[in-house]
């Protein structure tokens, strides 16, 4: 059976291309960049250029500022335990109630090491409240980590707008922003509209790079110390000896979406649309979680109301269907996604989302494939649904009476 990759923002799948580039670090090219000799200067030279191609495609930064690191979950940590590290006297975090594990679950540390950390919270499509977050600004706070794209909801933060906030409130504030899930398919310019933004995460395999490759764009004079110690790689900022063949892969593949970027989103837009359109007419009692915010164009994240996330991803597995009920690092776990409560996905609804992301390879074909099998599947595990009246076909009054009348789906597209 063939497979219909929609998990995109979990994973990609590595581009032909970036295998390509990658390939003779992993044969004749094979030395460890630091050594000596002559035959090490072409994988240090392929970092250097690697380096190069990374900080002028992220929109001018000065290749001494990019960081390779093994993910995003590293330069995350880094960022944030770094700028602790570099800063002993402010104890004050701002992030928000939706980031990624990688920054949710740092800031749940701070919270027990003693750290004020305000996590702002979002409305019912995912969008930050920027009233609480001008608020939470205070005179000892030392970093405020927002996400530039959602991982579940694919919601865009208005990074350019809340760091430049930020910084006139108090320049001394560091401002980092996880971009992993935007890089290569959002502008960011880090001479432009990203001026203000002092740190910035990305990871390769959310953009058909190889796990295990990141990096962290530390803007100069960002005081910010060194998470791993050990050997000079990286010009002291991080210990370990470069995976050159990923780093090569990262910056091909970071060149490849900046050169198709137009072709892609077109593509890519047109896919997710076409779904999100079939499927809301298709299927009653279904919301787009975060349909009404700036989202990204390959992530559709829909709430079906009255049935479980892990019976749809199953029988869509069944059709060869890939897809998400929420982060991957979360599905598995039967709690809702802390990303869909922070959006007061109503309580029919918060077990019943499914994430679909796509990417350039995927065509129409796929798309026809889910929006014929999709519906079926919804409809035949209402059936089996204890809120869902099977002869009816619609919600089982005394079901609903169990609920929260603000939980309503009716209720809520009120609100
Ligand atoms: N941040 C965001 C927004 C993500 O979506 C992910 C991965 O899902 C990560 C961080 C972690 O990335 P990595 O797997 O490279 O550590």
């Amino acid at each position: 059976m063939a497979i219909i990759y929609l998990d995109n923002n979990a994973t990609t799948q590595v581009a032909p291309e970036v295998v390509e580039a990658m390939t003779p670090f992993f044969t004749d090219q094979y030395f460890n960049p630091s050594s000596m000799y002559e035959a090490a200067r072409g994988p240090a030279d392929a970092i250097s250029d690697a380096r190069k191609t990374i900080a002028k495609l992220l929109g001018r930064a000065k290749p001494s500022e990019i960081l390779f690191t093994s993910c995003a979950s590293e330069s995350n940590n880094t960022a944030i335990f770094g700028t602790i590290a570099a800063n002993p006297d402010r104890k004050h975090i701002i992030t928000s109630a939706v980031e990624h594990p990688a920054v949710f679950e740092v800031a749940h540390d701070l919270v027990r090491r003693g750290f004020g950390v305000d996590f702002i919270p979002v409305d019912d499509q995912g969008r930050i409240d920027k009233g609480e977050f001008v608020r939470a600004l205070r005179p000892d706070t030392l970093l405020v980590s927002l996400m530039h794209a959602n991982n579940e909801s694919g919601v865009i933060f208005p990074i350019e707008e809340l760091s430049r906030i930020t910084k006139e409130t108090d320049p001394s504030i560091i401002f980092h922003t996880d971009a992993t899930q935007s890089v290569g398919k959002l502008e960011i310019d880090l001479r432009g509209s990203f001026k203000n933004v002092d740190l910035l995460s990305c990871s390769g395999h959310k953009l058909h790079a190889p796990k295990g490759i990141g990096a962290l764009f530390i803007r100069r004079g960002t005081p910010c110390r060194p998470y791993l110690l050990g050997g000079h790689q990286e010009d002291g900022r991080r210990a370990g000896t470069e995976n050159v063949a990923f780093i090569v892969g990262l910056a091909r593949a970071l060149e490849l979406a900046m050169d198709r970027r137009d072709e892609d989103v077109a593509r890519i837009t047109a896919m997710r649309d076409r779904l999100q359109r079939e499927l809301v007419e298709r299927i009653p009692y279904l919301e787009v979680n975060g349909g009404e915010a700036p989202r990204l164009d390959n992530t559709l994240n829909v709430a079906c109301h009255f049935i479980e996330g892990e019976g749809i991803l199953y029988q869509l597995s069944e059709h060869g269907i890939c897809a998400s009920s929420g982060s991957a690092c979360t599905s598995g776990s039967l709690e809702p996604s802390h990303v869909l409560r922070a959006m007061k996905v109503p309580f029919t609804a918060v077990h019943g989302s499914v994430r679909f992301s796509l990417s350039r390879y995927n065509t129409e074909t796929e798309i026809d494939k889910v929006i014929e099998v999709f519906p079926e599947i919804v409809s035949s595990l209402r059936r089996l649904s204890p809120y869902w009246d099977a002869t009816a076909d619609q919600p089982r009054p005394e079901g609903l009476e169990m609920l929260n009348e603000t939980e309503m789906p009716q209720a809520r597209e009120q609100r």
